[in-house]
């Protein structure tokens, strides 16, 4: 169920007219639905119910601490990828020890920090990863448990700046690799060999891959167990895609299939050839959880009309929501207060001074200057991937709880903005 839905003609979040979130917060501003963000970690936390599993949130598809909060509330855990993200879990409450740290590029600091708090594990990227991560630990006198993310090869058949499972990525060590990266790692002092872990990419709609990729995991885990590398846990990652509502999108497969038919296989492998002794499973959605829990809000400023298009100019734009011009993402732009009259086909822009700031293109929309929008699914990559560009101060966050209405985030003030700046004399 949408959390998202006309009620008297207005468009509301659960029970608050979005009409007054704008007139009470302005615009932009991200409005998000407490209920929707709670269903879909249930959708997860349900399915894993009795399990040794856990559901690590991909914190980098919206960070705010109030949605960390509320997850946290629920037992998640969080996937992060740097140390930034680490301290706002912890601001959040999060269980360190629920933590686990994904990535290519982790720094010595960022590896200290989360030595330091205890993390559960560390997805180990590369050769030399693991060698830095052996020499920190062991300047610390710690064993850093390690899981490695491993490249299975499958084809995720998303956008290209969203697949992250294929050889040409930078992402993971290739499969071949994988077998004598685990032996390498194994005979690192500082190092505990906990796990094994992929994330093939984001937006998909069909589970076949994962469960391609799941194959191989498994594989991989039997030919380390035959060498003496007992893994402990199998983190198969996020990527489960939401229905942006573009004409002709396929719906994604719901979640609780999915993890069905993990938990089903894993199942028979572990019955089959480990006298169905369980082994950590270990997911990390990201958009998923968020995505539809979220919408963006915004105003009309100008209507032109033009001989080749005819543009929308709101006071939302690309440094607000970056998806539509950086993955030419399609996102569902719904009228707060649909209003009678002739449609006209817009392209949706911006304020700022780029021809690739645009939201939306080719809408069919009967609208006046002053009317509110709201731009669906946008509670995944949108205020998370936000920017300062044009000096604009990123947007205000809300989250709706029935009828009441929290500010989570206020709306930054210019000032702000170069405040960490100095001129030199
Ligand atoms: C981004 C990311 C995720 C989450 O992906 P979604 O498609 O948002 O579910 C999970 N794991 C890793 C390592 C990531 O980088």
């Amino acid at each position: 169920m949408s959390h998202f839905s006309y009620q008297n003609g207005v468009l509301n979040a659960e029970s608050v007219p979005l009409s007054q979130i704008a007139a009470q917060f302005g615009t932009p501003t991200y409005v998000y639905s407490k209920a929707a963000l709670l269903e879909n970690f249930h959708a997860y936390a349900d399915a894993c119910r009795g399990r040794d599993a856990l559901v690590c949130y991909a914190m980098k598809a919206n960070s705010n601490l109030a949605v960390l909060d509320l997850l946290v509330r629920e037992g998640a855990g969080f996937d992060i990828v740097s140390g930034g993200e680490l301290l706002r879990a912890l601001a959040a409450g999060a269980d360190p020890g629920k933590v686990i740290f994904s990535g290519v590029g982790k720094t010595v600091e960022e590896m200290k920090l989360a030595l330091d708090k205890g993390i559960l594990c560390f997805n180990v990227e590369s050769i030399p990863e693991l060698h830095r991560l052996n020499d920190v630990a062991g300047q610390m006198g710690k064993r850093a448990k390690v899981s490695l993310r491993v490249n299975p090869d499958v084809d995720a058949k998303t956008h290209p700046y969203i697949s992250t499972g294929l050889k040409a990525n930078k992402f993971g060590v290739a499969f071949s690799d994988a077998l004598d990266t685990y032996r390498a790692a194994a005979r690192l002092p500082h190092l505990e060999v906990a796990g094994i872990d992929c994330h093939i990419g984001s937006q998909l709609l069909d589970d076949a891959p994962l469960l391609e990729a799941l194959d191989k995991l498994i594989d991989l885990i039997d030919t380390l167990a035959a060498e003496g590398i007992h893994l402990h846990h199998l983190d198969i990652g996020g990527g489960i895609g939401v229905n942006y509502g573009a004409a002709g999108d396929e719906p994604p497969v719901p979640v609780g299939e999915y993890i069905g038919r993990v938990f089903q296989r894993i199942d028979a492998w572990r019955a089959a050839k480990y006298d169905g002794k369980p082994i950590k499973v270990i997911f990390e959605p990201g958009r998923s959880i968020v995505a539809n829990a979220g919408a963006l809000l915004m105003s009309i400023e100008f209507l032109k009309p033009g001989e080749e298009k005819n543009f929308c100019v709101v006071d939302a734009a690309m440094n607000d929501m970056m998806r539509p011009t950086l993955y030419e993402a399609w996102m569902a732009v719904q009228p707060v207060t649909p209003r009678e009259g002739k449609a006209l086909c817009y392209d949706l822009v911006g304020p700022i001074c780029e021809s690739g700031d645009w939201l939306a293109r080719g809408r069919e929309l009967a609208v006046q200057p002053g009317d509110l929008l709201a731009m669906m699914t946008a509670g995944a990559y949108g205020m998370s991937m936000a920017s300062n560009y044009n000096t604009r101060g990123r947007a205000a966050e809300v989250i709706v709880d029935g009828d009441k209405v929290h500010l989570v985030r206020r709306r930054e003030k210019p000032e702000e903005l170069y405040a960490l700046e100095t001129i030199i004399r």
